[in-house]
């Protein structure tokens, strides 16, 4: 057989696996074991091992597998790693979301490109690797509810620390249209709940507005926010270059004359390093324990002010010497490196000194949208990483 007809192979069997993918409906926060199933035994066949974790209902798994060194050596290994989640659908589709459907050499979809794209050349692929000589171990990662402030990667990355494994290459198939991006912010996103006291607005001493509490509490996140602006690295390579940070939404108040006993905010930073995400938190929470909240219990001592996490995506730091980023542009010929406005679970892994690099097909500009779509030329430009991949892991 030519290379050519084995290349064209497996872009269809790419194709084929997609389509499978994208009917199952694992919308983020749902139950996504059937397409993790359906991925362990594509991989099982061809000889992998593989471990699962799960959430707690035990309803959202991740997989781990790994294909073997036949010849082991000090090659670190490789890790494949996807999202198997994807964000909800609006109406407005023009096709069913869950239905791909191929037009005009694109592939539309729901996880098209964010990032069943991937996950499907990484499986279509697996055969090869299956059956080469390789000299080190390739790991396939496909993980639950990324979009949802990567709540599954930390369950997994747990399981790897108990494993022992914390080295390797990693390199996460977001889509960048097969661009190198080493570094990204940190997200951290949450919701703070204020609960007073309700009465009549006539006599507002006698009541402990949760709205108004909460509007202090806004204005004191939009002043730590210019303080955020000051600590802003010299160095930074981020656009903007400090951490910023966001209200998204104050909910609260039943009627004009009523004293709101119950708002709540949401809100998010995007830190540039580790360190403004800790110092804000605890500005915040100095504000409330020593100012809000014994201002609100001289009138109800019942009074709380309860800040929940929704999410906090580590971000990607750059290194200055990236194994995988070398690894990648030494495959592909490409030295450029990026910085994205997205998170992903790079920053993970790379806490646990795996070095790690977001590189995939497809584009953003899809991802999240109406139509969303992947170029079918993009999934042969991930084959082909995937076929460099193979070169470098093979006994010659
Ligand atoms: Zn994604």
């Amino acid at each position: 057989m030519s290379t050519e007809n084995t290349s064209d192979q497996l872009f269809n069997t790419s194709v084929k696996i997609l389509t499978d993918l994208i009917a199952f409906k694992t919308i983020s926060g749902e139950d996504n074991s059937s397409l993790i199933n359906y991925c362990d035994e594509i991989l099982q066949k061809l000889g992998a091992t593989s471990f699962k974790t799960f959430d707690d209902e035990k309803k959202r798994v991740n997989l781990f597998a790994t294909l073997k060194a036949k010849y082991p050596s000090d090659k670190k290994p490789i890790i494949l790693s996807g999202h198997t989640d994807v964000v909800p659908v609006s109406k407005g589709w023009s096709t069913d979301p869950f239905i791909a459907t191929v037009k005009n050499n694109k592939l539309f979809g729901r996880g098209a490109c964010d990032m069943k794209g991937f996950i499907a050349c990484t499986l279509a692929f697996a055969p090869v690797y299956s059956q080469a000589n390789l000299d080190r171990d390739i790991h396939f990662s496909y993980t639950f509810d990324e979009e949802t402030a990567c709540i599954g990667a930390p369950i997994l990355i747990e399981e790897l620390k108990n494993r022992g494994v914390k080295d390797g290459i990693c390199i996460i198939g977001e889509p960048t249209n097969m661009k190198i991006i080493d570094a990204h912010k940190g997200c951290y996103e949450y919701t703070t709940y204020f609960e007073g006291l309700a009465g009549h607005s006539s006599a507002p001493h006698k009541g402990v507005s949760a709205v108004e509490y909460a509007s202090k509490y806004v204005n004191k996140l939009i002043e730590l926010r210019e303080k955020l602006k000051e600590r802003s690295p010299k160095d930074s390579i981020f656009d903007p270059p400090y951490s910023t940070l966001s209200i998204g939404g104050i909910f609260g108040g039943i009627a004009h004359n009523v004293i709101a006993d119950k708002c709540h905010v949401n809100w998010e930073t995007r830190p540039v390093v580790k360190e403004d995400g800790v110092f804000l938190n605890a500005e915040l929470d100095k504000y409330v324990n020593e100012v809000l909240l014994p201002d609100m219990k001289k009138i109800f001592p019942n009074s709380s002010i309860l800040k929940k996490i929704i999410g906090e995506v580590t971000g990607f730091d750059r290194d200055k010497k990236s194994n995988a980023c070398e690894f990648v542009s030494s495959l592909t010929g490409d030295n450029t490196r990026e910085v994205v406005s997205f998170g992903t679970e790079a920053g993970l892994f790379q806490e646990i000194g795996i070095s790690t690099v977001v590189c995939g097909p497809g584009s953003i500009e899809q991802a999240h949208k109406i139509d969303e779509f992947i170029i079918l030329d993009e999934l042969k430009k991930c084959l082909n990483l995937l076929e460099g991949i193979k070169k470098n892991s093979i006994v010659n």
